[in-house]
C-alpha cells in the first residue's frame, strides 16, 4: 500500500509539474493588448493622479500607469480629468 500511494503521489507531482509549466509558459507570453487605460500621476507629494489616458494614447509617454477599465471608471467618478485627445467617458459608456 505504502508503495502504491507513493506512485500516487509522484503521478500528482507529475501533474503539477506540467500545469506550472503550462503557467509559466503563459506569463511569457507577450501581452496580446495595450492596457485598457493609462493613469498620469503628477510629480512632487504624492503624486497624485492627474490624467487619464487611452492605452495607446500618443501623449502618455511619462508618468503613466496601466490601469484598468474600473479603475479608470473610478478616476472619472473622482473628477481627475481625461485627456483631451480622449473622450474617456465616452469611450466607458458614462453618462454626462
Ligand atoms: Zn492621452
Amino acid at each position: 500500500m505504502t508503495h502504491l500511494s507513493g506512485k500516487l503521489v509522484r503521478a500528482e507531482r507529475g501533474l503539477n509539474a506540467a500545469e506550472e509549466r503550462e503557467a509559466l509558459g503563459s506569463q511569457r507570453r507577450p501581452p496580446a493588448e495595450p492596457p485598457a487605460r493609462l493613469i498620469q500621476r503628477g510629480i512632487g507629494a504624492g503624486r497624485l493622479p492627474v490624467s487619464i489616458h487611452a492605452g495607446d494614447c500618443w501623449d502618455s509617454r511619462k508618468r503613466c500607469t496601466p490601469i484598468s477599465t474600473g479603475q479608470a471608471r473610478r478616476a472619472l467618478a473622482e473628477r481627475i480629468p481625461a485627456c483631451p485627445d480622449f473622450r474617456l467617458d465616452t469611450a466607458l459608456g458614462m453618462p454626462e
